[in-house]
């Protein structure tokens, strides 16, 4: 097997930079094996009041009343932590409680996905009986798993893990045939399966899970659920549009160590063109800004040929004015192509049927070093 190392030296070298370290301090702790991952954080925080087997009977207000007390517990054992010089991660992985606050999350990420209010199209189906926006059933569907080798270079080698189905439909999206044509062609997993595979990339050498599609959003309730079986100390992260309902976010804040969101559109009307979404400004800054408060966070921005002035500059605008500027990190992305519809009629899709020029590369990229924002390490 080759080498990663030799394939990408600057997964090794990126660590030398600085403000690299600053700004993904808590990811780059769990990826040495230095702190747990925040879901074996949530593992061993127990929930008082219920006894296993008693989590199903609980109506869903009071489920949320009981999250909403454990949220606060769970943030200050994580800062105790995050400020601690040495931890026992065994202990993390170990032990166990009867009810865990990761159990509470689980029962809530699966009444949340039905009827279905995992995301923001809050199409309240039963995915038991239909499919939803999203092209998906109740069940999740992996179409590959592997080692990734050409993402960010803090994040290679990265455990990538494909799902099916995708909220967004973009009409020129790179992996159409899994989120839009074929969504449910890949393998069916269960909690347990989904852990295994974990498990696997992790003993391969991944530096963390990455969980994306089409979009991980309807997935959450398996991804939740497989974190109580995983037995590695990985950390989580999150690569997806970022539509989720606020529900949705309150349930996986406390689970992902490091978020890789895509920012795409600076407004509503180009997001609902390009990827038939609605209020897509609205949803999605907000969720970056509470994502923001947990966890590190690479933000890729897609350079759209003909949106520099609609979409990438109030995208950087955003960036530096309302998020921590000192801890995010910015991908701006180069390598769109026409793809799917755009490439089948480009005429109907005119604005964006070219690749970008260098041009606007480097607008947007000197747009975004006047903002003060660090995206040279990762783009
Ligand atoms: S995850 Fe799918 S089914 Fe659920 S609300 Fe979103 S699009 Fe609809």
């Amino acid at each position: 097997m080759v080498d990663w190392r030799m394939v990408r030296p600057d997964a090794v070298t990126v660590w030398r930079d600085k403000r690299v370290v600053k700004r993904l301090g808590w990811y780059y702790s769990v990826m040495k094996g230095e702190k747990p991952a925040k879901f074996l954080i949530a593992r061993t925080l127990e929930v008082p009041q219920l006894r296993r087997g008693e989590l199903h009977s609980v109506e869903e207000e009071r489920l949320w009343r009981i999250h909403e007390k454990l949220e606060k517990a769970f943030m200050e054992e994580w800062f105790k932590v995050k400020e601690s010089d040495r931890v026992n991660v065994e202990k993390y992985r170990k032990d166990r409680v009867e009810v865990s606050f990761l159990d509470l999350k689980r029962e809530l990420a699966w009444r949340l996905a039905s009827p279905c209010r995992l995301c923001e199209r809050r199409c309240m189906v039963n995915r038991y009986e239909r499919i939803g926006a999203c092209r998906l059933d109740i069940k999740t569907y992996v179409h590959s798993a592997f080692l990734h080798l050409g993402e960010e270079a803090p994040l290679v080698p990265s455990g990538t893990i494909f799902y099916g189905g995708c909220n967004f439909t973009c009409v020129y999206c790179q992996n159409y045939d899994i989120s839009q044509v074929y969504p449910r062609a890949g393998k069916a997993v269960s909690e347990v399966e989904l852990a295994y595979i974990q498990d696997v990339l992790a003993s391969k050498g991944a530096r963390n899970i990455n969980h994306v599609g089409g979009d991980p959003t309807p997935n959450i309730h398996t991804i939740v659920g497989s974190l109580n079986y995983v037995e590695s100390n990985i950390p989580q992260l999150w690569n997806s549009n970022m539509y989720l309902t606020l529900e949705a976010m309150k349930i996986i804040v406390h689970l992902i160590d490091i978020w890789l969101p895509d920012l795409k559109y600076g407004n509503n009307r180009c997001a609902f063109r390009l990827s038939a979404v609605p209020r897509y400004w609205e949803v999605v800054t907000r969720n970056l800004k509470i994502a923001a408060e947990h966890g590190d966070m690479i933000i890729r921005h897609l350079v759209l040929p003909n949106h520099l002035e609609c979409c990438t500059k109030p995208v950087l605008r955003f960036i530096a004015e309302e998020l921590p500027k000192d801890r995010v990190l910015v991908n701006i992305m180069d390598q769109y192509r026409p793809m799917h519809l755009v490439a089948r009629n480009p005429r109907r899709w005119k604005d964006i049927a070219r690749r970008p020029s260098y041009r606007e590369i480097h607008e947007a990229r000197k747009t975004a070093t006047r903002l003060g924002i660090v995206w040279e390490p990762v783009s």
